[in-house]
């Protein structure tokens, strides 16, 4: 079996076994497996992740995942490695001086039920999800199965390449909460080349873009409110009303000030509050998300929305807590790195156009690994490998044309050589 086939085989199997961000144990007993029988170093659970730095990570949701996955035959001794942290970090060095690389593979699914249409490849083929209401929709399996066909090839080459090399499965891409966690590690300090890259997005099979656009600054925040209980008619004035103040927040928020540099949004996603009809609700809850064309506009926006949640409160009297549960910043390719990619692409039998900029709107927190690069000097770049889509990503019916996998696993292997070939 080629490069190619296996990364075809690997990514069927990943997608039989979705996993939503921080509960993706499976998937990393699979990533350790086949990386540790090669000679990888690799670091799991707390080593590759920075406890302060996670966000949106339930201990709950944590447990269940880690149940589902013993239950599923994963390996109790690999699971109890991971000391409840999913992802991994895999690092070779070949003993010579050269250049640190670091190649990024996000891992984690989408909270979707994978359609029952007939006519998808994964219905047709026997690979459909076999976890309810979880699905690799964004394309991710394939990020992941590269990932470890690529490890393959640096091992079947090593006598070929010169420096470090150092593979990033990151957990929990989706909602923009893992890259942070990863990146205070402090395992990409000594990197000087952060490559990471997308399936499918906005381009065809066949397409590559090396300046993706329009991928926005983004801060998720979680807002719970605390008031006081109190019979509405009797003693109404001893009562704090947090469904009210979530109310006004929520009406505050979508009425904030814009920017006048660029585009900036809110998204109110949930809210929810209230016990029962008669009596002063006392908790209430509000789900929202900020983006912003570049940093400065997305800061704008938290700035704002931290105000009226605190002012608001204020107002009705209520106790208040906002939590950072996603991040994600700009992307800002670095020339001299995008110039490579482009040429290694333009090599890739595969690749038959290489388009400079595309706009994508949406968010991705590889930037956040890529400002942890570029803080100690290291070049980064995030581009976009084409593959033809049934439907959008996140959908139910989504499935990408699998020679999309051929294209990622040339440009990063042809990068390597160009990077840290001898
Ligand atoms: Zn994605």
């Amino acid at each position: 079996m080629n490069y190619v086939e296996k990364a075809v085989c690997l990514r069927r199997a990943l997608h039989k076994i979705p996993e939503l961000g921080w509960g993706e144990f499976c998937t990393t007993a699979k990533i350790i497996e086949n990386l540790e029988p090669l000679g990888w170093k690799l670091y799991v659970g707390r080593q590759q992740i920075s406890e302060e730095a996670v966000m949106g990570r339930s201990e709950e949701f944590v447990q269940k995942s880690i149940e589902r996955a013993l239950s599923e035959g994963v390996d109790k001794a690999l699971i109890e490695r991971m000391e409840g942290y999913t992802g991994c970090v895999a690092e070779f060095d070949t003993g010579r001086p050269g250049p640190v690389t670091a190649l990024r593979f996000d891992i984690d699914c989408v909270g979707v039920e994978e359609t029952d249409r007939k006519d998808h490849l994964p219905n047709l083929e026997g690979f459909r999800s076999q976890h309810e209401g979880a699905m690799h929709s964004c394309g991710h399996d394939g990020h992941t199965a590269v990932g470890l066909s690529v490890a393959q090839w640096i091992m079947d080459h090593k006598d070929e390449l010169n420096g470090r090399i150092k593979l990033i499965f990151q957990p929990a891409e989706e909602g923009v909460r893992g890259g942070a966690a990863q990146a205070a590690s402090g395992l990409l300090d000594d990197v000087n080349y952060l490559l990471g890259a997308h399936l499918a997005m906005m381009c065809k099979t066949g397409e590559v873009c090396i300046y993706p656009g329009g991928v926005l600054c983004t801060t998720k925040l979680d807002v719970r409110l605390k008031g006081k209980p109190a019979h509405p008619t009797m003693s109404p004035q001893l009562g704090r009303n947090a469904l009210a103040c979530a109310c006004t927040i929520v009406s505050e928020l979508l009425g904030m000030a814009r920017h006048g540099n660029g585009l900036g949004c809110i998204n109110v996603g949930l809210m929810q509050a209230g016990e029962c009809r008669n009596v002063i609700p006392v908790h209430a809850s509000i789900q929202l998300e900020v983006r912003g064309e570049t940093a400065e506009i997305n800061d704008f926006m938290v700035d704002q929305a931290n105000r009226i949640v605190k002012g608001t409160a204020l107002a009705y009297d209520v106790e208040y807590e906002v939590e950072k549960v996603g991040e994600a910043g700009e992307l800002l390719n670095d020339p001299e790195l995008a110039d490579l990619v482009k040429e290694v692409s333009e090599k890739v039998p595969s690749c038959r156009k290489v388009i400079d900029h595309k706009k994508l709107g949406c968010s991705e927190d590889f930037t956040m690994l890529a400002a942890r690069v570029r803080a100690v000097g290291g070049k980064t770049e995030f581009f976009v490998i084409g593959a033809d889509r049934t439907a959008a990503h996140h959908q139910r019916e989504f499935d990408f044309d699998e020679k999309g996998l051929e294209t990622a696993f040339d440009i990063f292997t042809g990068c390597l050589r160009r990077l840290n070939g001898k």
